[in-house]
């Protein structure tokens, strides 16, 4: 293709077991899907419909198994924030459809950290403005090696932890999600249509806290390869 400023390459997550990759369209993300961050967060999400952000394809930070990530300490924070979360790789299109459905539309799943510009996204949520400075931004969404259902299956249980420096900061099961896999994508397809490539970040547990410059992050989904990232010095 003849294109007027250089094409970059499409952003793409390693795929355990291939050697073929899978390239990124669009990141959802779920806010509050844990009854325990909720309330940490400040409220009490159980009774209502989950909610939804976006980050950039751009933002992943993909990490081979065995390898570990680099992200840059982000610009304009003073308060970055890990959020540990079972990530769902969407292999085919579909919208309005029914949970009961929902899972037909799942490639794979892999482990993932919403990073988050926390400073930036309380201060945002006080003025009522969008939360896109705080969530979406180079580095803000690694991503490990995603699991095909054909390997692997459906998570519907299992631990999900973060260790910063080897101390355990986060801890949860994914059966305690408040919207499972099915009942998430089925809400978001009513706002979406989901495509092939989109990657949806379904939430995390209690425990979320800063990180800083040289901090190793160590996230684990029980069944999944598990994500690496240590965070270096940014602009
Ligand atoms: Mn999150």
């Amino acid at each position: 293709m003849n294109t007027v400023i250089p094409l970059w390459d499409v952003p793409t997550v390693p795929v355990e077991g291939s050697d073929a990759r899978f390239p990124v369209r669009h990141i959802y993300c779920v806010g509050r899907n844990y009854a325990e961050h909720a309330a940490e967060m400040g409220g009490d999400a159980t009774k209502e419909p989950p909610f939804f952000f976006t980050k950039a394809a751009d933002a992943i930070v993909p990490v081979a198994p065995g390898e570990t990530g680099t992200m840059a300490y982000p610009m304009a924070t003073k308060n970055l924030h890990h959020e540990v979360e079972l990530v769902v790789a969407i292999g085919k299109a579909g919208a309005k459809f029914m949970p009961d459905h929902a899972l037909d539309l799942v490639y794979g799943y892999a482990t993932g950290l919403d990073m988050t510009r926390r400073d930036l996204q309380n201060d945002m949520r006080e003025k009522k403005r969008p939360w896109d400075i705080g969530k979406s931004f180079a580095h803000a969404a690694p991503i490990g090696a995603i699991q095909p259902v054909a390997r692997g299956g459906h998570r519907k249980r299992g631990a999900i932890t973060l260790d910063v420096n080897g101390a355990r900061r986060q801890t949860g099961d994914l059966a305690d999600m408040i919207w499972d896999v099915a009942h998430t994508l089925a809400f978001l397809s009513k706002l979406y249509e989901l495509m092939p490539g989109d990657l949806v970040y379904t939430g995390t547990p209690a425990g979320v806290g800063a990180v800083v410059a040289g901090d190793r992050l160590d996230a684990r989904i029980e069944g999944l390869a598990p994500l690496s990232v240590a965070i270096v010095p940014g602009r």
